[in-house]
């Protein structure tokens, strides 16, 4: 535990960045949260965020990156345009080079903040084809962010390697199962917790949930 060491946690809400935040409070002595707002079709998004970090006593800023809706013509940003994903293509929800930006706002923002540990829930395991979530690239900008700000940042990503199944298991180890499970919002749908059940995000993430549950019961944890 890196007790006096203060770290920024890339946060939307979600799955994911909500059990990184979980994580990082556990390994840091101090802890904020950033959130994008980009137009997303769900500003429940935005809300659900506000509400995790206000009830986790972390404190949150919400950034504003509404530009990216400018730049592009995408799926989670235009609500005229309904999500789909052809075979062997990236979702329309891709937006080209969004976590690079997110993380490189971030790193300003911590910076100002004075704080070098950088979060993020990024994974590659789970892949979907976001070239700016391969660890690869995470390792790439961490060396320029260095160069570019003079700054001896270190950006963590603890579900870089892990599944979606893995990463309930880690929410479950953190003691935050059920906060995971209830509070944060996955679904493109805008349904808190299981979600819809029928768009990509609910299908993986309770996909990954039945999984674990299955090995857990297996393990007679319950
Ligand atoms: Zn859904």
């Amino acid at each position: 535990m890196l007790k006096n060491e203060k770290a920024i946690v890339v946060f939307s809400g979600g799955q994911d960045s909500t059990t990184c935040l979980f994580w990082a409070l556990q390994q840091f002595g101090e802890v904020e949260a950033v959130t994008f707002n980009y137009g997303q079709r769900h500003k429940l998004e935005i809300e659900c965020a506000k509400e995790i970090a206000k009830e986790l006593g972390v404190k949150h800023t919400v950034l504003d990156m509404s530009l990216l809706g400018q730049l592009t013509q995408n799926a989670l940003t235009r609500s005229d345009m309904t999500i789909e994903q052809k075979d062997g293509e990236l979702p329309n929800t891709f937006v080209d080079g969004r976590n690079h930006l997110f993380l490189s706002f971030a790193a300003v923002m911590a910076k100002g903040i004075s704080a070098k540990h950088i979060v993020t829930g990024v994974c590659e395991t789970d892949f979907s084809g976001y070239p700016d979530c391969r660890d690869v690239f995470i390792k790439s900008l961490n060396v320029t962010l260095n160069l570019a700000m003079d700054y001896e940042f270190v950006i963590h990503t603890p579900l870089m390697w892990i599944d979606k199944a893995a990463t309930w298991k880690l929410a479950d180890e953190l003691g935050a199962f059920d906060f995971v499970r209830e509070r944060t919002l996955t679904c493109y749908n805008g349904i808190i917790g299981d979600g819809c059940g029928e768009c990509p995000a609910c299908k993986l993430r309770r996909a990954g949930l039945e999984t674990y549950l299955h090995s857990r019961e297996g393990f007679g944890a319950q």
